[in-house]
Formats: C-alpha cells, structure tokens, sequence
C-alpha cells in the first residue's frame, strides 16, 4: 500500500480541489472577450491568469501577417504582457527559440536547468521557475512563467485549461477581425465595407464574446445576437432564434429599460441617422446598472449592409473603480496615519514574517523597518522576561486565525525593557484567506509606572478615608457622648434648679413662722433682754434670707436665665431709697452715711432699677460691715454721654478695714472672702461681690475697686443708662410709707395656708391690725367657705394638698365668677424662681406676697389692694418725704445746724413761690428755670425729695421750653408739695426745739 500522497488524505479534501480547480476555470473564463480591443482583451486575461493561477509572469504575441497594418511581415509581435513593467522581448523572430520547440503538439515547458529556460525565461527573472509556452492556433503564442514552481507544466496542467486557452484563441481572433474593420474605418466617420470571411469570423468572435452584440441588416433585421446580449436586456429566448426579428419593434419594447427611453430611442435613431461609428456611449437603466454602447455601421462589398451594437456592462467596474479610488485613498490616509501615529504598526504575512512597520514602531523599539522585514518579530523583541505563557497565547490566537489583545514585555534595540500593548488583527483578501496580521504596540511602560502610582495614590486616599471614617464615627460617639453629658447636665441642670427651689421653698416656709413669731412676740412688750434675744433671731433669720436670695441669684447668672429690664424710673428716687434702707444700719454702727448726687444727673433713666438697687445696697452694706468707724459716702455723678446713652458712676467710699491689694481681684470670685476670719467676725458668704459683678457687667457695665488696708475702700460701678423724658409711674416696689396709721378694721379676709405655723403667724398679725381673719388648710375647703360667706381678700398659699392656689383661683375665678375687682386674691409664696408674676396673673391673682414676709409690707399691700390707701401720684413718692440724713450727715455737731437750715426755708420759700407764679404769668420761661433751680437747692439739703423732683421737672421743661402748657400744673404742685413740706418741717422743728 503507498503512503497516502500530500492533500489525499480524506475526501472531503478532493472535493475541495475539484471545486477550486473549476472555480479557477470559470474565475479566468470570465476574464475572456471583455473588450473587442485586442489589447485589452488579452491583458484582462493574462491579469487573471497570473492573478489566480501562481503565475508571475504572462505574456502574448501575435502573428504580425494578421494584423492589418503588418499584412505580410513574419514573426510575432507582443500584444499583451502582464506585469506590463516586466522586460520581455516585444517581437518573436520566426527562429526565436521560443517557437521552435512548439511543434505539432502547441505547447511546452521548461524548468530553470533546461538550457533553452535562460533564452525563454523573461529577462531580469533569475535562474529558478517554470516557463511554459503555449500556441493560440496560428494566430498567436501564449508564455507563462511561474518563479517559485520547481516542476514542469505538466499534461494535465494543459489539458485542464486546454478549453479556456482555445476560447482565448476564438476571442483574439475575432479581436482581430474587430481591428481590421475599425482600421478600415479610420477615422471612425466611414462605414466599413467587410468581406464574407471577416463576417463569418466576426459571428464566431461575437457568440464567444463577453460583451453584448448585436447586429442589423439595412432593414433593421436582426442577423446576429450573442447570448449575453440576450442575458444583458433580459431576453429569454436563445439567440438563434432570434434572427430575422425586427429591431426597430424590439427597440420599443426594451427601451422602458433605460432610465430615460426616450433619450435612448432618440440615440438610436441618431446613430442609424448619421451611420458613423459612434463609441463608448453611456446609457443609465432603469435597474441602476451602467452601459457603454458602441455602433458602428457594416459595409459588405461595398454596399451599406446594416450595423453593428455593443452593449457592456460597466456596472460593475464602475463600482469597483468607485470603491478602488475610494480604498486607494483611504488606504493613503491609512498609510499616512500609520507612519505618523505615535503608536507602533507591524504588518506580517501569513506566516508571521514583518512585511512592514511603521515609523512609530522604530520609534518604540529602536528597530527600523529594513531590521524588521521579513523576521517574526518575536525574534528581535522577545527578552528574559518576556512571559512564555503570553507568547503561547498569541501563537494560540495566530492559528486560530483570530483577533487578539494582550500585555507583554518587549525588548527595545538598545536592551531596555518596555512594557506594551499588543493590539493584533487578522487580514484576510476577499476570498477569506488569511494573508497576514496588522498589530498595533503600544507603549504602557509610563501608563503602568502612572498607574501604579495612581494606584499608590487610591491606596492611600482609601486609607485616608478609612481613617476619616473611623475618625467620623469616633466624633459621632464622641457628639453622642457630649450630647449626652448635655442632656444629663441639662437634666442635673433643672435638678439643680429644682432643687434650688425647693430649698428656697423649704427654708423661707420656716423662716416664715420664725420671723413671723419673733415680730409677734416683739409686739407683746417683752423685756429689754427678750427684745435682744428676739432681734437676734430677726437678724440670723435675715441673714439666712440673704444667703438663700444670693444662691439663687448666681444660680439664675450661671444658668443665663437673669435678664434686665428696660423701664423708666427716677434715679434720684431709686438712690434714696437704697440709702433709707441702709440708713438705720449705719445710724446702729455710728457711722455717717452720705450721699452726694452731681447736679448734672439725668431725672429718669431707663434701666433695670431693681438690680441697680440691689448692686447698691450690697456696696453699701459691705462698706457699713467692714468699718467700724467714720463714714460711707455715695456719690453718683454723670459720666459720658453717647448719643441717648449716658454712662453713671456710683462711688461708695468707706473709711473701713480695706482689703490688702493680694486680694482685690479675688473679692469679686464666688465664695472668695478677703481674710480667713471674715465669716466668723463679720458674717457673710462671699457671694455678694461676685453677684455685683455679674449683674454690672451682664448690663454693659464695669465695676472697680480702690482699696489700702487700714485706711478703706472704694468701689465704683460704671453703669449705661437711656435718658428718658418720659415720667415713670410709681413702683409698687420701692413704694415706702408710714403704714402705722393703717387700719384694716372691720376686713374680712380669708386665709388659705397649709403650713399651721405660718397660718397662726400671719392670722395673729393680720388680727393684730384689727382684720377679721378665717384660716383654712386648704384650697377645697377655702371654696367651700366662699361659697358660704363673702369676704373682702383671699391670702392664698401657692403650694398646698389637694388643690393648690393656682388651681384654687382658677376655680374662683371661672367656676364660682368671681372677678379680680369683687375679691382680690394675694397669692403667699416661697418659692423665689418661677417667674412668678405672669403665671400669677393668668391664674386671675391681683399680686403676690413672698415669704417670709415682712409685716409692713404686707400691711401696705392688703391696704392698697382693699382700696383702704391711695395710691401716690406719680410726684407724691411715697418715700419719707423729708430725708434729713445728708443735713444730719454734714451737721458735723452742729446740734442748731438742721433747725437753722429749716429757718432758712422758711424765710425763703414762700417768697421764691410768688416769684414762680409772677413769672408763670408772664411766661417767663428762663426766669421759672432760675427760681426752680434756686429752691432745688435748699430742698435738696433737707431731703425734701419730692418737692426737689417737682421742682427738678419745672427747671426741665422751662428751661428746654418744652411741654410749657403743663408748667401751669406743675408749678400748682410745687405750691402744695412746699406747703406739705413747710408743715412737716414744723414738726421736725418743733422736735428739734424739744431735744
Ligand atoms: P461677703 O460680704 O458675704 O463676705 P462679698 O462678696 O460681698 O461677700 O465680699 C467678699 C469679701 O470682700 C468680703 O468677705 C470682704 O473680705 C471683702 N470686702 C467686700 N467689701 C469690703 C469693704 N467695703 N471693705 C473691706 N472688705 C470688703
């Protein structure tokens, strides 16, 4: 058995080279008779035979006797030769070696040994290949050549193409013919006159011929008609029976064909008009498809005989000569774009061998195209560190015939190491076979060294964000920690304030029924000793007082609750009152207590006069504690004004104990005392100065301290206040009255308290001032006695069982509907923190009594609220109404001093008031200003402080001239308070007149 032979081993594969072999011979048939030209016709041939048949070389020669113009001569001459740049002999010799071996049998073929192959061989092919030569009848020669076949053409080479090379013989011969007539036409305008043979040529060129060819006796009958003339306008019938048929019919009938038919019938008719050759005519079809038509008219012997057409398709061509421009471009852009792109551009065949690379390549790897050419380029490229496993990989890809992306590592040409990116792609021709591979390179070394960094980068920003994470979360616990702290600082917050209140609560409900028992048992005569004991009682329980109100006081500064009231009052009227409350314990100490107001002092300033009094009277009772001898001197004076602002100083001096300049800064901190033995001699918390401080400052204000041991100190508080013009009423407050002459006689007033202490202190004193009193424990049981009886004033505790005093009022208020005006309700309460008075009010309370109360205070209170005291006019104060403490204090033992100052008053007065009624009248405003001013003065010095403020509204309004329609009442005033005065001062006269 013979070992199965190369391309035998199966079927399938034998099929394969039987369709391949008759795909060739129809591949070249069609490239035979596509033009009349003789030219043409073989070069298309040869082109299609080297094209398809691995040939290099083709070439055809022809017999000059058949030439028309050569009629007569020998030999051959080249007609066709394909490459047409290829050196080959253009005539044949009759004895050229060529023909001599051609004998009877037409054909040969040599292999490079054979010593006639260099003779045949074409010039410039070398030593190697096959020539084989080949006889077209005795019209022409046909040599081929093939460069890289070793073996000769043999037999069954020829006889598989024998039938393709005799129809090239048919299409050259009627090419010939062709050219005989076309010469004889010359210049193209003259019918040409065709002999019998050149006809009957001509038919047997034209049934061969790749064109469409028809052709027309005088008569326009058809003589002959090629089948793909017939395949050309879609004629079923076969072309033989055809002939004899009439054009002209025909012409109608396939001229809806054309894109424009009547064009195309106009054409025709212009042709067999005229009967000069017309060629290469383009007529549109309908269908899309081009055609170039020929005519040319035939002359047999002679005579017009009729014409002839041809039709080609040049649909085809057209198109592809199109689409070959058009790729000839683009592949020209493509070249160009491929030698400038930065990237790298191989081009191998298929087998893998470098056919191109770009410039860009060169660029990269440092190898030029001539180092590339026809190597792998894996053979220069590859390095140590080129990865196997990639290289396995793209040889995978290779013989898939498939596209492929990959990394690898590369060497460049001078050893350096780069990393890049293969981009490869298969190139297949158009029948699908594989004919090499396109890959782009790039190189990625910077892009991966960039990306490792950005990667680096990534890394560390995450970390970064871990870190910021955590840190959020850690400040998130951190916020709920602080949040929580807030909130149990909050709620220890409102226990401390709760807390404070109650203890406020808890400790002036007994202080109530101490005090309360200390006043009433002072009221039942006892001894000079009792009395000692009962105001040592009085004095601690007031201390105990104090302490409670300053706790309370720096617990509202700290919590920020403290805030300061803007409202008009008399400055002068506020300061008096803090000295008058004073006055008594500096008269007990022996110690002078004066107080000198600038006469540039605004009247009524807007401000917060209770805590102005309350910073005062801390001063000052400071000053009286801490000296034992010699005076306390206040002295306000007006300070700078800016705008409606003026700022006032209030200096109180003492010629006391003074505080050692280590400790002046501390005296102002909570609980801070300046000597360790402070308590225990002079009593106090060291709460006092701390609360000064807070509430001056807390209110724009400053306060300082000038202080020398032994010698004394000085505080001075630096405060802003608004100037007012408008008048303040009256404050309940700091109203002050002698309230001895009160009687509450024949009152009916009804006691609610809980605490039976407090209910027996407060019913004996209420009983004392001749009330008639009902106590009950509670707010049901003070219901139930309204309801029975009336009475004229309800005491309410606030906190009690059952139902409290809010609740209480409420009830008596919208249950039983009692108005505030039919009974006043005073509500009794201990606790200093809620903001008492506006919940009071809503409840439908009149007012309130804070406990312990003092008994004169609440005497006046019940008064005023059972309508038995008139309430003071604006200028009436109720204050003392002659204060003769700055005579007393200036009388330095003068016993006849005050008496002589009343003297004087007395001489000077009522003449000064004629005078202010004489200038009224006649409207004499500064003259009303100098007289107020004059008697000011006086009244000043003996405390007559409601006249020296009348009289102080006087002097303001003459001399600003402002509001002079009220000087007429205002002056009246000043009449009945001098008058009033005049009286009071009598009596103190009279007393001084007695001692
Ligand atoms: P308290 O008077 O209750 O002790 P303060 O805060 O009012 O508390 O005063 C703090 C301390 O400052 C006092 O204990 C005292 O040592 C000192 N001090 C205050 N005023 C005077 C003064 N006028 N003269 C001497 N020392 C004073």
């Amino acid at each position: 058995m013979r070992p199965p032979l190369k391309g035998e081993g199966t079927l399938h594969r034998q099929d394969v080279d039987i369709d391949k072999d008759s795909a060739l011979l129809y591949e070249l048939s069609l490239a035979i008779g596509t033009s009349l030209d003789l030219s043409e016709n073989s070069t298309a041939f040869l082109e299609a035979l080297v094209a398809q048949d691995d040939l290099e070389y083709a070439a055809v020669w022809v017999a000059r006797k058949y030439l028309p113009d050569e009629r007569g001569a020998e030999g051959y001459i080249q007609v066709a030769a394909v490459p047409a740049a290829w050196p080959t002999p253009s005539f044949l010799e009759p004895e050229h070696p060529l023909l001599e071996r051609l004998g009877t049998q037409g054909r040969y073929s040599l292999v490079a040994d054979d010593p006639v192959f260099t003779d045949l061989a074409p010039r410039g092919t070398g030593s190697a290949g096959v020539v084989a030569v080949l006889a077209l009848g005795d019209h022409g020669v046909l040599m081929l050549y093939a460069g890289q076949r070793r073996q000769p053409f043999d037999a069954s080479w020829f006889d598989l193409r024998a039938d393709l090379f005799r129809k090239f013989t048919v299409s050259v011969q009627g090419c010939l013919s062709y050219r005989e007539i076309c010469l004889e036409a010359q210049d193209g305008a003259r019918a040409v006159a065709m002999n019998r043979t050149a006809v009957r040529r001509l038919s047997a060129l034209i049934e061969h011929l790749q064109v469409g060819v028809l052709v027309e006796d005088e008569a326009r009958r058809l003589i002959v008609v090629n089948q793909h003339f017939c395949d050309l306008f879609g004629i079923p019938a076969p072309p033989e029976l055809l002939v004899g048929s009439d054009c002209a019919v025909a012409q109608q009938q396939s001229k809806h064909l054309f894109e424009d038919p009547e064009a195309f019938v106009a054409s025709v008719d212009a042709c067999l008009a005229a009967q000069r050759t017309v060629v290469g005519e383009a007529l549109r079809l309908a269908d899309g498809r081009l055609f170039v038509r020929d005519y040319v008219p035939v002359v047999v012997d002679g005579t017009y005989q009729g014409h002839l057409w041809q039709y080609r398709d040049v649909t085809s061509q057209r198109e592809a000569d199109t689409a070959l421009r058009k790729s000839e471009a683009e592949a020209q852009r493509l070249a160009l774009v491929a030698s400038r792109t930065s990237d790298g551009v191989i081009i191998t065949d298929a087998q893998g061998l470098t056919e191109w690379v770009n410039e860009g390549f060169t660029r990269i790897t440092g190898y030029t195209l001539d180092e590339m050419r026809g190597q792998p380029p894996g053979a220069l490229l590859k390095g140590a560190e080129t990865d196997p496993e990639t290289i396995a990989f793209i040889q995978q890809q290779e013989e898939k015939q498939s596209a492929f992306q990959t990394r690898l590592v590369n060497y460049k040409r001078n050893g350096e190491k780069i990393l890049v990116q293969v981009d490869a792609q298969p190139l297949f021709d158009e029948a699908g076979t594989l004919t090499g591979y396109m890959s782009i390179t790039t190189d990625v070394t910077d892009q991966v060294q960039d990306r490792q960094a950005l990667e680096e980068y990534a890394r560390t920003l995450e970390r970064v964000k871990e870190e910021l994470e955590a840190q959020a979360i850690q400040r998130q616990h951190t916020i709920h920690a602080i949040d929580r702290a807030r909130r149990e600082a909050e709620a220890a917050g409102r226990a401390k304030s709760a807390f404070l209140a109650n203890m406020s609560h808890e400790i002036r409900t007994p202080m109530n029924a101490i005090l309360g028992m200390a006043y009433l048992l002072s009221q039942t005569q006892p001894t000079e000793e009792q009395q000692q004991y009962l105001q040592a009682i009085t004095r601690s329980g007031d201390n105990l007082l104090t302490l409670i109100n300053n706790i309370l006081d720096i617990a509202k500064i700290e919590s920020g609750k403290i805030t300061f009231e803007k409202i008009p009052f008399r400055l002068s009227d506020m300061l008096h009152h803090v000295i008058d409350m004073t006055q008594f314990d500096a008269w007990e100490k022996g110690l002078t207590l004066a107080m000198h107001l600038a006469s540039d002092l605004p009247e009524v300033v807007v401000g917060d006069s209770i805590r102005l009094n309350q910073v005062l009277l801390n001063l000052i009772s400071n000053a009286i504690k801490f000296t034992e001898a010699g005076s306390v001197v206040v002295t306000v004076r007006r300070g700078i004004r800016v705008g409606s602002q003026v700022e006032i100083q209030f200096e109180v001096a003492d010629t006391g104990i003074g505080i050692p300049e280590s400790q002046q800064g501390r005296v102002f901190e909570n609980f801070a005392q300046a000597r360790s033995d402070t308590t225990r001699k002079y009593g106090g918390t060291g709460l006092g100065l701390a609360i000064v401080k807070e509430l001056v400052e807390r209110q724009g204000g400053r306060i300082t301290l000038e202080s020398a041991v032994g010698e004394g100190s000085i505080f001075t508080v630096f405060l802003p206040f608004s100037i007012s013009t408008a008048l303040p009423l009256a404050s309940e407050d700091r109203v002050q009255v002698d309230i001895s002459d009160v009687d509450l006689k024949g009152t009916r007033i009804l006691l609610v308290e809980d605490n039976d202490l407090n209910r027996f202190v407060a019913r004996h004193m209420l009983e004392q001032w001749g009330a008639q009193v009902e106590g009950v424990e509670n707010g049901r049981v003070a219901i139930e006695k309204l309801c029975q009886r009336s009475f004229d004033l309800v005491l309410m505790d606030i906190q009690m069982p059952e139902m409290d005093g809010y609740q209480t009022t409420r009830y008596i208020r919208e249950t039983l509907g009692i108005s505030s005006e039919q009974l006043p309700i005073l509500a009794l309460t201990a606790s200093a923190l809620i903001d008492q008075r506006e919940v009071l009010e809503a409840a439908g309370m009149n007012g309130f009594i804070l406990k312990p109360f003092d008994p004169d205070d609440l005497r006046l209170r019940l008064a005023r609220h059972l309508g038995l005291y008139a309430e003071a006019s604006p200028l009436s104060s109720a204050r003392p109404f002659i204060n003769l403490a700055f005579l007393e204090a200036n009388a330095l033992g003068q016993e006849d001093f005050i008496p002589k100052m009343i003297d004087l008053f007395f001489s000077e007065v009522p003449n000064l008031l004629q005078l202010l009624q004489h200038a009224l009248d006649d409207e004499d405003w500064p003259q009303i200003a100098f007289l107020a001013h004059k008697m000011k003065a006086s009244t000043g010095m003996l405390g007559i402080t409601v006249l020296h403020d009348a009289l102080g509204v006087v002097e303001h309004l003459a001399d600003e001239q402002v509001d002079t329609d009220q000087l007429p009442e205002r002056i009246r005033e000043v009449g009945q308070l001098a008058k009033q005065a005049m009286e009071a001062l009598k009596q103190i006269q009279e007393r001084y007149k007695l001692a």
